[in-house]
């Protein structure tokens, strides 16, 4: 029988660089790894695309995704009825292909990952500090100053969970960052995910 992939998860809070390292990490990797390709309810930011970045949807095609039992997890990430879902189609058939599969999901979507994926790979990505964050989301741009606030609150939340993780990677400088995670994915295929 042929070996089944591995799931990674990554979180961090929002604009610690997570999609950055992410990429320069997928592209580096000897080991092919599929980037699932989350649902949301949230309206896509400039040049984002549908289908690549997220599948952008309604709330009604959202929840009857839902009802129809399509995701692995779903959560309402900032509350105010925005909702991001992790899709069964973009895991479930690449993990019995023999692919490795990337989540980046928050804390929470994370928690009821691992219920079903013990064996997933975890990765937190944690800010040199919230005011470096602060610093990097504001200088992004893209948030009202609503929006930053919820993020921020948001962010102390998770980095208060990171210990949930396997593993920490701190992203003051990108190389190192990209490097570290690196480790982790040729440490994790060394050992085949055996404990
Ligand atoms: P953003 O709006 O900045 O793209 O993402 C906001 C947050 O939602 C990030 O922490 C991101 O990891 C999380 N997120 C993205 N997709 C999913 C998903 O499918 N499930 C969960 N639980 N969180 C997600």
């Amino acid at each position: 029988m042929s070996k089944s992939g591995r799931l990674i998860i990554l979180s961090g809070p929002s604009g610690v660089g997570k999609s950055t390292i992410r990429d320069l990490v997928v592209a580096r990797s000897p080991i092919t790894i599929h980037l699932s390709v989350s649902a949301t309810t949230r309206a896509p930011r400039l040049g984002e695309r549908d289908g690549v970045d997220y599948f952008f949807l309604s709330n009604d095609e959202f929840q009857n995704l839902r009802q129809q039992d399509q995701f692995v997890e779903c959560q309402e990430v900032f509350g105010r009825n925005i909702w991001y879902g992790t899709l069964r189609r973009e895991v479930e058939q690449h993990l019995s292909a023999g692919v490795w599969v990337l989540l980046e999901i928050d804390v929470d979507g994370a928690r009821e990952v691992v219920k079903k994926y013990p064996d997933a790979i975890t990765i937190f990505i944690a800010p040199r500090s919230l005011e470096a964050l602060e610093e990097r989301l504001r200088s992004r741009g893209t948030e009202s100053e609503e929006a930053m606030r919820h993020r921020l609150a948001r962010a102390e939340y998770e980095i208060n969970q990171s210990a949930f993780y396997k593993y920490n990677v701190v992203n003051d400088v990108l190389e190192t960052a990209v490097h570290d995670f690196c480790e982790i994915i040729r440490q994790e295929e060394f050992s085949g995910g055996t404990k």
